[in-house]
């Protein structure tokens, strides 16, 4: 049998892979195949300060320096086309093969595409990857009015820049409030006054009906009964989890590759892991896919523990981070479960938190620019160390205090 690690995309979790195994001691082969042409970057400023100004960089993960000193094959520019299992190795689109021992998925997600007609038109653009936002930029630069289609992270993302590069900007969501899936009413009530005050008309419960073209290029959008000029789209309405490698070998994918608590398939010697797993998420005690540079981070250390021999299953309170123009949203937990909520701090004053509870216990807090709430709930959301509804909510209360002792000790 071969040996080595071959790590399919080389994005947050795929590039951590690679340097966990390193630092955990793994001496063997290590393969880090991305379709992408751009040395392993961040991902979050895409939207933000590299869409604005993508002439200042990527920000690398690591320096180009660090694959070499590490002994791992980074190939860029290479798509995985199929994996081999029977023979162990996976093969390359234009050409060639790779065998590997063990072989871990990271291939993330890719835009969702809306059934609307004209989506194809020239101006309707998506943003996954360095390439979309740099075509995307280009696009900035000389259309006036922008139209966001998606009232999500990425979608209010990508209206703030554009607010502050001074298009005229559009937000359509069909829903009726802003972030539903991901945050607190509040926080969904806060952000739409923030983005109107920044100058952007937003529509709730108007669902994008179709795109309309002149030319073959866009000129408008139809959102419920509204018409909406546009220069250009972007959608934004979520992702798609990559998992057609996984089930092109019979690996089941149920919204993800379906992974046990150890993030291993259903085949021994394969993993998945970040946006494109479906994993037992211990917090909510069901299968979760989780789209987050923590998520996938932290699932690529657990898999380079279990590659050299040190297996944990996988437990993170996971956490997530938007920023919008100079707002920062912070949310740790899972609110899922959550059935009731209190407000600490001064909603009007743009610093507050929203602690979310299931009966009595906290499972979740929304942070607007009030991080050390956030961190706290990094160290606490794991622990019997938790508030109650009526300590959160009393700004006397010295959240502080809770933490007898560290994180890592009350799991233990
Ligand atoms: C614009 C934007 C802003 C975001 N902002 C935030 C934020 O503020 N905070 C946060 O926590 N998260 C944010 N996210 C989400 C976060 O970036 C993802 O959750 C994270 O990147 C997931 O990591 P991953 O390794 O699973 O997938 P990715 O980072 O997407 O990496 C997957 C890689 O696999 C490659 N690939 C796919 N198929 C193949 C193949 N067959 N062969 C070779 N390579 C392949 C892809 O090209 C890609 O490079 C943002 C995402 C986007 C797009």
């Amino acid at each position: 049998m071969a040996d080595g690690v071959v790590i399919i995309g080389g994005g947050h979790g795929g590039s951590q892979v690679a340097a966990s195994l390193r630092a955990d001691g793994y001496d063997g082969p290590v393969t880090l195949i991305s379709a992408e042409i751009d040395l392993p970057y961040q991902r979050p400023p895409l939207s933000k300060t590299y869409l604005k100004e993508p002439e200042r960089g990527l920000q690398e993960l690591r320096p180009a320096a660090f694959y070499e000193s590490h002994a791992v094959d980074l190939r860029l520019g290479t798509t995985v086309e199929a994996i081999d299992r029977a023979g162990g190795r996976v093969t390359l689109a234009g050409g060639g093969s790779v065998p590997y021992a063990k072989l871990v998925i990271a291939t993330g997600a890719r835009p969702r595409v809306p059934p609307i007609p004209s989506v194809e038109l020239d101006g309707v653009f998506y943003l996954r990857d360095a390439a979309d936002a740099r075509r995307l930029h280009d696009r900035f630069v000389t259309a006036e009015s922008v139209v966001v289609i998606g009232g999500g992270f990425i979608g209010l993302e990508l209206a703030a820049t554009a607010r502050m590069l001074g298009r005229t900007v559009t937000i359509i969501e069909a829903t009726d409030r802003l972030m539903g899936r991901s945050v607190a009413t509040e926080v969904s009530q806060h952000f739409l006054d923030l983005h109107r005050g920044w100058g952007a008309t937003v529509l709730l419960q108007h669902p994008a009906r179709a795109i309309l073209g002149e030319g073959g290029r866009v000129v408008a959008v139809e959102a419920g009964d509204t018409l909406v000029p546009a220069d250009i789209v972007v959608i934004g309405i979520g992702v798609v989890p990559n998992v057609e490698l996984a089930t092109a070998i019979g690996l089941a994918a149920d919204n993800g590759i379906v992974v046990d608590d150890h993030l291993l398939t259903s085949a021994p010697e394969i993993f998945a892991i970040g946006d494109c797993a479906s994993f037992p998420e211990p917090f909510v005690g069901r299968r979760l896919r989780l789209e987050s540079v923590q998520t996938a981070v932290d699932q690529a250390k657990t898999v380079a523990k279990a590659i050299v021999g040190k297996p944990e299953p996988y437990r993170s309170v996971p956490w997530f981070w938007s920023d919008q123009a100079d707002v920062k949203l912070q949310m740790v937990g899972l609110s899922l479960l959550a059935d009731r909520s209190v407000v600490r701090g001064a909603i009007e004053e743009g610093s507050f938190s929203v602690f979310q509870f299931a009966g009595d216990r906290l499972v979740a807090i929304d942070s607007v620019n009030r991080a050390a709430d956030h961190m706290l709930g990094r160290r606490i959301l794991d622990t019997p160390d938790l508030p109650t509804p009526e300590q959160a909510a009393d700004l006397s209360f010295d959240l502080k205090s809770l933490m007898k002792r560290p994180a890592m000790a009350a799991r233990a």
